[in-house]
């Protein structure tokens, strides 16, 4: 990996840029990856490059959906590996959750790497997470064309609770037509996949997970009454008013600093 220098002032983007050019080198990210990448990265830094209380909030209520599911699912896509294996992996185990490797372009040539990466680094860690993958045990998401219709049969075929992290649009609206609880990382709140999940985290994908984790503990020891009523109150279009603000009010605020104003 190219030496970034820790004083850089966005040293945590460029690191994770260097890891989503690694990706592709590895055969892991597919060369559309790149630029759903960079489309990210112009929203994070919208969004001030930070956790907000709403992305808070919504990571919140993802863990009390993923707790309180019967068959929860984390679908794993090439970034999604590469941005945040080990954090992935670790929460993979914590919650005895499975993985599935459910790639969208390039299927066939990508798969493996991906699950022999995620397979190397759970090696790495001593960890055993359950990794699926999709082709080995196909089943159909209705409604969708042939090459994206694909989803393993026990994985995210039967889950009530999929967290799909960086979706496309009509995947996660023909999730949802299936009776599906949709959880979707996506740092653009307009997107139609942030609009089309039951709960949006308008927050970069590795920090959630880091979130994720050490949210976990306080959440596990809640009583499931508490985890229900976390969900029932929560409004998506709520966090996606206060994300477009968050928006607004930082251009704002970086405007002026800039005299701009
Ligand atoms: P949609 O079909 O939902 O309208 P789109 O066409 O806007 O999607 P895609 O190409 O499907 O976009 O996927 C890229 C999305 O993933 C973008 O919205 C981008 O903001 C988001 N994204 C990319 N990298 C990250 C990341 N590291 N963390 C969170 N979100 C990310
Ligand atoms: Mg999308």
């Amino acid at each position: 990996m190219r030496d970034i220098p820790k004083s850089h002032p966005r040293y945590k983007s460029l690191l994770l840029r260097e890891r989503v050019v690694e990706g592709v080198e590895r055969g892991v990210v597919a060369l559309q990856g790149l630029i759903a990448h960079g489309r990210g990265e112009a929203f994070y830094y919208l969004l001030g490059e930070r956790s907000h209380p709403f992305a808070i909030r919504a990571t919140e209520v993802a863990l009390a959906l993923m707790l309180t599911a019967k068959h929860p699912v984390i679908s794993v896509n090439g970034n999604t590996a590469v941005l945040a294996p080990e954090l992935l992996i670790r929460l993979a185990v914590e919650m005895d959750i499975p993985l599935e490797v459910n790639l969208f372009y390039d299927r066939e040539r990508r798969e493996r790497k991906v699950w022999n990466y995620l397979m190397q680094v759970s090696k790495s860690l001593n960890l055993e997470p359950r990794i699926l993958i999709a082709s080995e045990s196909p089943a159909f998401i209705p409604e969708l064309e042939s090459w994206r219709r694909l989803v393993h049969s026990e994985g995210i075929y039967k889950a009530d609770v999929v967290l799909v992290p960086l979706e496309d649009g009509d995947r996660t609206e023909a999730l949802v037509k299936m009776g599906k609880k949709v959880i979707a990382i996506d740092l653009n709140p307009l997107s139609r996949t942030a609009r089309a999940a039951t709960v949006t985290i308008v927050d970069e994908l590795s920090q959630v997970i880091k979130n994720m984790l050490s949210i976990l503990p306080s959440l596990r020891n809640l009583p499931e009454s508490s985890l229900y009523e976390k969900i029932r109150s929560y409004s998506n279009a709520q966090t996606l008013r206060e994300a477009i603000s968050a928006i607004r009010e930082n251009l704002e605020l970086e405007a002026s600093k800039l005299g701009l104003t």
